[in-house]
């Protein structure tokens, strides 16, 4: 097909310049265009609407606390098969905990105690993080209580720190496994008792029907995945939507995935109590998985689909580059492209390895993140995971607007 020229999305500056929304031919008009430069323009000019130069960053941990999973799901090399006639698992101890050091990258399953992640959230929150990001397999033998448990031992051990923790597919689990069974509403409630401040947006991979059959049969659908949102935005929780491109789909059923979200949170923001604060395209990595036969997006894909998501979800504020999936340099050129979020310092992801030469142990400094967003010609914002403003000096952070503050030492090992 011959590539799209500016001239001829005029129409669609015209209803971006309006508030949007954009229709699925507007969004596969926009992926079938080479006219990169004119996308990365439509696309910044949403962001810059919005946050003008703003580009945020956060100091934030993620844990993954089990890679064991009951699903197989075509697109994930994170999971691994719970080992038969396992014994149960002490819940504040070591002694069942397999691959306790999970930099080390050796293929095996693991899973961590509440101690374990306690020490590790405890750690970056000595050192200044404002966030734990907690998710993992749908372990076969965790009871419900492990997941309160674990929230409750966190918000004790780090009172300010936000809990971002736990994707639909696992609130789905947790439902089912709870004794007596709990509704989805009653889970999220337990939870943010036990100090849950938010969801992730991850699970939701791509909206369509087709796609969940060939990549993702055995999980949940769209359908239950936004019960779980729309349940949270009701009861005041806010959350973040992901998207997973680059294996099985077409570039329609990625656009009819971001209009969905879009639409969606049209209703969250009607009721007023929470929505989604950012959509997250995730690039598919294919390395481990059982469709490592395919390529996986390649970086102008990867552009044109951050450019996209902006331009089709107008009204959800963010969109998030994460560098471990787009790589950082990829993620410093989309600030320019619709962008305006680079995620954070992150230091172990066990999901995707991609930087780290194979190792989970995946850094940036605060000081990289901000290097990469004045290079991009951005102004760095540390902002928290509602996208509030950090006030920092050396020892102490506050939250814009709350009356306190946390003292931290960035130097303590
Ligand atoms: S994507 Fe999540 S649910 Fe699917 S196999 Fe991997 S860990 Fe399990």
């Amino acid at each position: 097909m011959a590539a799209t020229t500016g001239q001829q999305f005029r129409d669609i500056r015209d209803k971006l310049d309006a508030g949007g929304p954009l229709t699925l031919e507007d969004g596969v008009r926009l992926y079938e265009s080479r006219d990169i430069h004119t996308l990365g323009e439509l696309a910044n000019s949403i962001r810059e609407r919005l946050h003008g130069r703003r580009a945020y960053y956060n100091f934030n941990l993620h844990i993954n606390y089990t890679n064991y999973c009951v699903l197989r799901c075509k697109f994930c090399s994170f999971h691994r098969p719970y080992p038969k006639g396992a014994a149960g698992f002490s819940l504040r101890g070591h002694s069942k905990q397999k691959n306790i050091d999970s930099s080390v990258h050796d293929n095996a399953g693991y899973e961590l105690s509440i101690d374990e992640i306690v020490t590790r959230a405890k750690g970056v929150y000595a050192r200044g993080a404002t966030e734990v990001h907690i998710t993992g397999g749908l372990h076969p033998a965790l009871p419900f209580s492990y997941y309160t448990d674990m929230c409750k031992a966190i918000r004790e051990a780090c009172p300010h720190i936000h809990i971002k923790a736990f994707t639909a597919i696992e609130i789905i689990h947790f439902a089912r496994i709870s004794k007596p069974r709990l509704s989805i509403g009653e889970v999220l409630t337990r939870l943010r008792e036990a100090g849950l401040s938010s969801l992730p947006g991850g699970g939701a991979e791509i909206f369509d029907d087709r796609v969940h059959d060939e990549a993702f049969k055995t999980k949940v659908g769209e359908a239950e995945w936004f019960d779980v949102h729309r349940t949270a935005h009701e009861l005041g929780i806010f959350t973040n939507a992901t998207m997973l491109y680059g294996h099985v789909e077409t570039p329609a059923e990625r656009i009819q995935h971001l209009i969905k979200l879009s639409e969606h949170q049209k209703e969250s923001l009607r009721s007023g109590k929470a929505h989604f604060n950012c959509v997250v395209p995730l690039s598919f990595v294919p390395e481990g998985s059982e469709l490592s036969h395919l390529p996986g997006p390649s970086g102008l894909d990867d552009l044109k689909t951050l450019a996209i998501s902006r331009m089709m979800c107008p009204n959800i504020p963010h969109i998030k580059a994460f560098w471990i999936m787009q790589t950082p340099k990829l993620a410093q050129v989309s600030l320019n492209w619709g962008v305006d979020d680079i995620d954070g310092t992150v230091v172990y992801y066990d999901i995707t390895k991609r930087e780290g030469g194979g190792t989970t142990r995946q850094e940036l400094t605060v000081d990289k993140l901000r290097r990469l967003i004045v290079e991009a010609g951005c102004r760095p914002v540390e902002r928290d995971s509602l996208y509030r403003p950090v006030i920092r000096d050396e020892t102490t952070w506050q939250i814009e607007g709350q009356s306190w503050s946390v003292t931290y030492s960035p130097n303590r090992a």
